[in-house]
């Protein structure tokens, strides 16, 4: 005879409520059934284990769509239910459990619980009308069950006829619904939650030799790091990230105290050197999928990588908020970081021509992470390097300066100038007047790099300060044995530059073949570009116009009359002008009118 009864919880309200919160993860229905099933049998090994159930055919899910039934049907040879235990279990927890579940997502204010645990059994509802579950027990003679509901409000239980141990969850799908009848859909759907756990799942199988789980029951990440090839690695890197890019290396996190943390992060090659590009990090609980890139576990930095990363301990059936306050994940998260710097360091001391070939890709992920995490700059400071004029890489270190002391400073006493090229072509001629005098400058052509210097400045306000290679040549390139300035000269440039708003400076360089260069101060050029990087206004900045004494051009302009000191001195501005960026429209005009007069004047002589 059927049982039937009335569901206890009101749980009328429910599905309209869990529709709308999960509407774009609906999906998640097929892991939580198909983890139940997992679950199932690995509650039956521990028994076999024991000695208290009697050993069977060996493990397996298989899962069947049915176009025709309108049925999606999962079956497993685990543990099974008896009568009783499908009423506690099924009738009675599994619809509990989706009402606490509804309540705590009230709770949080419908904000993300992470991976939706604790939904469980009853989120088939999501996509069925109407589910029929068929199980036996492991025990010997309970017999078999069949039980049956809309997920509403009521429900029957009866004994029925069914072959070996285990539970057949069929879920009759809703009409608009029928996508996950399509094989393709489920199969993408294994794919994504179940590809890594523990026993084999096999998608409408034939029964033939054919017939392939859709799974990895033993993925490389849960072996011993000793026990795994480069070429397993690699392969699972392929397959995991559809990447056919090599990666450049790999981290094989293996720990199970005082949490349990497995997993692999891959660096790979950059694509693009212009932004940050994102990774892929996978969170797996017990070899089921999570979510990717939840940045309340991995820190955010990290997520340039590609991963998978299985985290048994995380509590995935709370809020994202009490996640990012939690001690443990705090832990898992700082335990990760340092896992990547330590192995970062690793190759820089084992395999420095590695890590300098690597560095082109790995650079914006430090730096990225210095700048958004502290200790991980601490961890990774002296293994930031940069290349200098000679095309060498250093370690940024090596170029600071001894700490200033705060009575130093008073005195006037500046940390280390560390002079930087932002572009090497545009900033030609100042790259060939630093190696002609001996300088060194190191090159700083990344995206990431205005901001990264601002950083280290930051970190390391007594040591050094960044000025880009055409900031200060006054300083720079000063001859030693100059005097300071010359009147006359700076008078005959500034008459003939009245209204450019340019100021006019004079010194004797060490290079004379230079009449002038371009000086626009470190501090005011960075406040343009962040202007113009918020688009706040167009780049204009102060601009200083530094006059060679030493050169043969300027000295002879005192010899000059009236009209060639002014051509001349206008040419030498625009040349020095062009030496450090392009001209503006209007400027190209009065640049081309000049070199004509100035031309004519001197064919006439
Ligand atoms: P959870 O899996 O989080 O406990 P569920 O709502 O998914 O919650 O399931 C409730 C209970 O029903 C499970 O704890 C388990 O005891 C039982 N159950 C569900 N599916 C199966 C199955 N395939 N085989 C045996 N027992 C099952």
């Amino acid at each position: 005879m059927a049982k039937t009864g009335n569901i206890k919880i009101s749980s009328e309200n429910m599905m309209p409520i869990i529709k709308k919160w999960l509407y774009s993860d609906k999906d998640i229905f097929l892991r939580e059934i198909v983890s139940n099933a997992s679950d199932a049998i690995t509650k039956l090994k521990k028994l076999i284990d024991l000695g208290e159930a009697e050993e069977g055919e060996p493990f397996r899910i298989t899962v069947t769509t049915d176009e025709k039934a309108g049925t999606l049907t999962v079956e497993d040879n685990g543990i099974g239910m008896t009568e009783e235990e499908v009423e506690t279990y099924i009738t009675q927890i599994a619809f509990s459990g989706a009402a606490d579940f509804v309540e705590k997502y009230e709770k949080a204010g419908g904000e993300g619980i992470i991976g939706h645990f604790g939904l469980g059994f009853y989120s088939a509802y999501m996509v069925s009308e109407n589910i029929e579950i068929f199980t036996k027990s492991y025990r010997k003679d309970a017999p078999a069950v069949h039980w049956q509901s809309d997920g509403e409000s009521t429900y029957t239980v009866e004994d029925c006829e069914k072959a070996g141990r285990g539970t057949k969850v069929v879920m009759h799908l809703a009409k608009e619904e029928k996508a996950y009848l399509k094989e393709f859909e489920v199969r993408s759907l294994l794919r994504k939650y179940c590809s890594f756990m523990p026993y084999e799942i096999y998608l409408n199988p034939k029964g033939t030799e054919e017939d392939k789980p859709v799974n990895t029951t033993e993925p490389l990440y849960l072996k011993q790091p000793k026990n795994c090839t480069e070429e397993e690695y690699k392969t699972f890197y392929r397959e995991t990230f559809s990447d056919y890019n090599e990666p450049l290396f790999w981290i094989h996190l293996n720990m199970d105290y005082p949490f349990r943390l497995k997993g692999i992060l891959y660096f790979p090659k950059v694509k693009k050197q212009v932004e940050l590009e994102r990774g892929q990090v996978k969170l797996y609980c017990n070899q089921v999928y999570i979510a990717d890139n939840i940045k309340e576990v991995i820190p955010e930095f990290l997520m340039l990588l590609n991963g998978v990363i299985d985290c048994p301990d995380i509590p995935l059936n709370v809020s994202r908020s009490f996640l990012q306050n939690d001690k443990q994940v705090q832990k898992i998260a700082s335990h990760i970081t340092k896992k990547v710097a330590d192995k970062l360091l690793e190759l820089f001391r084992k395999d420095r021509e590695k890590y300098e070939n690597c560095w082109k890709d790995l650079a914006t992920f430090v730096k990225f992470g210095c700048i958004k995490d502290e200790k991980f700059y601490e961890a990774v400071k002296e293994i930031i390097i940069y290349k200098n004029l000679a095309g060498e890489y250093r370690p940024i270190e090596s170029f600071y300066g001894a700490e200033v002391s705060e009575e130093e400073s008073k005195e006037g006493k500046e940390p280390q100038a560390v002079y930087y090229v932002s572009d090497e072509n545009r900033q030609a001629t100042y790259v060939k007047m630093f190696k002609d005098a001996g300088l060194d400058a190191i090159l700083c052509d990344t995206f990431i790099d205005p901001h990264f210097i601002s950083y280290l400045e930051y970190r390391n306000p007594t040591r050094v300060r960044f000025l880009r290679i055409d900031a200060d040549v006054s300083q720079s390139l000063k001859d030693e044995a100059g005097e300071d300035g010359d009147k006359e000269i700076e008078e005959i440039f500034s008459a003939a530059l009245e209204g450019k708003g340019v100021k006019v400076k004079t010194e004797k360089l060490k290079d004379a073949a230079v009449p002038a260069v371009v000086n626009v101060a470190e501090f005011t050029r960075r406040m343009s570009e962040m202007n113009s990087f918020y688009r706040m206004g167009e780049e204009d900045t102060e601009v200083t116009l530094v006059v060679n004494t030493a050169s043969p051009a300027v000295s002879a302009l005192k010899e000059a009359d009236e009209e060639k000191r002014k051509l001349t001195a206008l040419q030498i501005y625009y040349l020095a002008l062009l030496a450090y960026r392009q001209l503006k429209p209007e400027e190209i005009g009065e640049f081309t009118r000049n070199q004509g007069e100035l031309l004519e004047n001197f064919l006439k002589k």
